[in-house]
């Protein structure tokens, strides 16, 4: 499909490693982190939830994935994984993260993926310092960091979760002047809402998932995930949602987007990512769309399909 030149010209997408870079390496890990900035993106997409001993790493899953994770002793988890929050750092370090349980319904979706050994869930700070080491060694510009807090608000113990887990986040912003190159997203906008109130200076994206798209999506009357901004009249966008909130960037599904929606979102100046951007038709119609940022598995295909554009351009 052919981009039109007035789309593209002069308009950046950025890219976001989703995870890292899921396709090809395992995600939230620093083994997939370091191919993924190796491909000169400048943003990891990453997602991050607190320990028992309040301690934040990098991790997707509220219980540790069976397909994903093999313990001490190199056996695959069964049944269901335990819960990231009722386990310390030491005991998340125990276990490997470097492979997908062959024949597995998860490992099918990433045939591509390293199978790799010894590799650990790293913590949020161990993910700080490594891109810190990164930009002093290759003296590229700042890596950024998409932070996805998850967080449930069906689940239990939500609420005596929130407040810490932001606090941790905001802690190590701080210590590790994060300030300028980070973007905190979530789901759950009640977190939003709290990192607004307490650092209103960072930049906040609110992920969303429309209602035509099944069981999990978010934005729907009566949602629990809309935060202070609950009340949802029946014809009210998500970027007027986004406004509502105080926010001024969207994370959305990509098949929730569409012209009127971005002309929306345009016009109330809120900026638009969106995830989780895998196939060549599917990143062409976000180019053409105008989005600001490509979240993707494989943010080198991305990366190629823009310069294919681009270079059609120039023969215009
Ligand atoms: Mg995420």
């Amino acid at each position: 499909m052919p981009i039109s030149s007035s789309r593209l010209r002069g308009h950046k997408i950025e890219i976001h490693g989703h995870r890292g870079a899921r396709g090809l390496f395992p995600e939230n890990t620093l083994p997939g982190y370091a191919y993924a900035l190796s491909t000169g993106i400048r943003t990891l997409e990453l997602d991050v939830q607190l320990t028992a001993d309040n301690i934040l790493v990098a991790t997707h899953d509220f219980t540790l994935s069976t397909a994903q994770t093999r313990d001490s002793n190199g056996h695959w988890l069964t049944g269901t994984g335990p819960e990231t929050i009722g386990l310390t750092v030491e005991q998340l370090k125990c276990y490997d993260i470097g492979g997908l349980k062959p024949a597995s319904d998860y490992g099918a979706k990433f045939p591509d993926q390293a199978f790799l050994d010894g590799v650990r869930i790293p913590t949020l700070e161990e993910v700080m310092q490594f891109c810190r080491h990164h930009e002093r060694q290759s003296g590229a510009p700042g890596v950024i960091l998409n932070i996805e807090i998850k967080s449930d608000p069906t689940r239990p113990s939500h609420p005596e979760r929130a407040e810490a887990t932001v606090d941790a986040l905001l802690s190590l912003i701080s210590k590790h002047d994060y300030g300028n190159q980070s973007i905190i997203q979530s789901f759950d906008w009640a977190i939003l809402d709290l990192v607004l109130d307490k650092a209103p200076h960072l930049k906040r994206s609110y992920l969303t998932m429309a209602a035509q798209n099944g069981e999990h999506a978010t934005i729907y009357k009566g949602s629990p995930w809309l935060g202070k901004t609950a009340c949802l009249s029946q014809d009210e966008s998500i970027p007027s949602l986004i406004r509502k909130a105080g926010g001024d960037n969207w994370s959305s599904f990509f098949k929730d987007l569409d012209e009127k929606t971005v002309a929306e979102a345009r016009a109330l100046g809120v900026g638009i990512y969106v995830w989780t951007v895998n196939e060549r038709q599917d990143i062409d119609r976000m180019i053409e769309l105008g989005v600001d940022a490509i979240i993707s598995d494989y943010p080198a295909r991305v990366h190629r399909r823009l310069l294919e554009h681009q270079e059609n351009l120039s023969t215009l």
